[in-house]
């Protein structure tokens, strides 16, 4: 049985879904202004092993991840531009084209990390009903005001408002001095729905019982939630930067809506820093997934490096850090590929070692030990095979398609590479970036690193 960390409790619990065999997973997807860092991508990184020890475990999964292409302002405090909008501006483009061209981009970062793909996408853009219809709910209940510029959510009608961040209210009553928004009642109220600004057009507005606007960040997250996975669910992931506010207010919103308990299990992924400091893309020191191949870094490097710690730890990058996973991945593949093709047994010792590191609130880097073990036991070639093709519908590093791939590259492209290679050598680099020119022109490419040189199939 899985053992997760719950973040509202602050202690391991054994995990079961509220119904039978299926579990409800709702993860807080991207806000698609600007494409994401890798920091965000460790996050999904985490939710993706998460889920994929439930399927491991025997559970059907249904997993729903929201795209926020609206609402999420560039201020904690309910003032500054909607980021979308932001972004619109900059790029001369409309909010839709940025909405799109990110949204895409996320999901093909997902997709060269191997991150299963959620049962359910659901943009903002697309539940502006749903979210006035739990807007609507929260009004009949008496739990929201309006001030001038929306509707917002009264935090002091919750009797247990802030219980996932602990927060101490008191504390925040006496920094509200310095909040900028003095209409609000509380500093932790939130708006629910904001007025469109009387000075300026927006792209994106709809129509309310309010009057035109638009909804505040944290409703589309509970609207969504309960849209497709019902008012209360197993598991809410995200970065422990949601605690404190997005879910607390989707916590306070939910549950005020429907007097019921609205999530099981909150899973939060720790941070990535860079120079032991948070990677953030308002810091501009983010990094993003497509400036690894750029250094010589397969994509699928930086989630062994993920995996290398616990989903609960800071994890510091470093172009030196990445290095070492690139080596663990060169090793490894290699060591995999020599097993050869032949399928065996899966060694039920090994797996139940396994089962038990990645069942222990996701344990990764007691997993990879025991994968390593695998290849330094004296079980045979044909079990070791089958053993760490099991071992890899958790780890995600798409072994079986490896061995296919490496296989298929036809002798034709492996001479050319043959002959780049030996021009390299030569440093005769004309010559040897025509015959990559080449390669690539025949649909395959070229990956160079320190070591060795990699090819395949566009
Ligand atoms: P956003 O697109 O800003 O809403 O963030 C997407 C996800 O990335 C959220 O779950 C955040 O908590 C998470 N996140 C943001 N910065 C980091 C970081 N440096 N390390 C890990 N996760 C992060
Ligand atoms: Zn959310």
């Amino acid at each position: 049985m899985l053992k997760l960390f719950n973040t509202m409790s602050r202690q391991l619990e054994d995990f079961e879904p509220l119904n039978d065999k299926e579990v409800t997973f709702y993860s807080c997807g991207p806000t698609v202004y600007d494409y994401a860092h890798i920091g965000n991508l460790r996050t999904y990184i985490f939710s993706d092993i998460l889920k994929r020890v439930l399927l491991f475990d025997g559970y059907n999964v249904k997993h729903v991840m929201n795209i926020t292409d609206v609402g999420h302002l560039t201020e904690e405090s309910e003032q500054g531009e909607d980021k979308i909008e932001r972004s619109a501006r900059m790029e001369a483009k409309s909010a839709l084209e940025i909405a799109d061209f990110y949204a895409q981009a996320f999901k093909d970062d997902l997709r060269k990390l191997n991150i299963i793909e959620p049962n359910i996408w659901c943009k903002a853009t697309d539940h502006i009903n749903e979210q006035i219809e739990l807007i609507k709910k929260l009004e009949e209940k008496g739990h929201v005001y309006k001030t001038s510029d929306g509707i917002y959510f009264d935090t002091s009608k919750v009797k247990d408002y802030g219980k996932l961040a602990r927060l101490n209210l008191e504390g925040l009553e006496e920094g509200s001095r310095v909040d900028v928004n003095i209409e609000k009642k509380n500093p932790t109220d939130f708006a629910l729905w904001k007025f469109s600004p009387q000075d300026k057009q927006r792209q994106m507005e709809w129509d309310s019982p309010w009057g035109k606007g638009f909804p505040g960040w944290h409703a589309e997250c509970s609207a969504m939630s309960m849209k497709y996975l019902g008012e209360t669910i197993d598991i809410h992931t995200g970065g422990i930067d949601h605690i404190p506010v997005h879910h607390t207010n989707e916590i306070a919103q939910s549950e005020a809506a429907t007097g019921k308990p609205f999530v099981r299990f909150w899973a939060h992924g720790d941070f990535l820093l860079i120079n032991e400091g948070k990677m953030a893309k308002s810091l501009g020191n983010f990094i993003t997934l497509n400036t690894l191949p750029e250094n010589g870094f397969d994509p699928i490097v930086y989630r062994i490096f993920c995996l290398s710690s616990h989903y609960r730890s800071k994890l510091n990058f470093s172009w030196e850090a990445l290095e070492g996973a690139k080596n663990t991945w060169l090793r490894l593949k290699r060591k995999f590929l020599d097993l050869g093709r032949q399928t065996g047994e899966i060694n039920v010792l090994f797996l139940e070692k396994f089962k038990t590191a990645v069942n222990d609130d996701l344990g990764m880097p007691q997993a990879l030990a025991v994968f390593w073990e695998v290849f330094k036991s004296n079980i045979s070639d044909f079990d070791k095979h089958a053993t760490l093709l099991e071992f890899d519908k958790v780890l995600g590093l798409n072994l079986a398609e490896l061995k296919e791939e490496q296989a298929v590259i036809p002798g034709e492209i492996m001479k050319l590479m043959e002959e780049r290679k030996k021009a390299r050598e030569n440093k005769k680099w004309q010559k040897a970036d025509e015959l990559r020119k080449k390669i690539e022109d025949l649909g395959y490419e070229v990956e160079d690193t320190a070591q060795e040189t990699h090819v395949r199939k566009k």
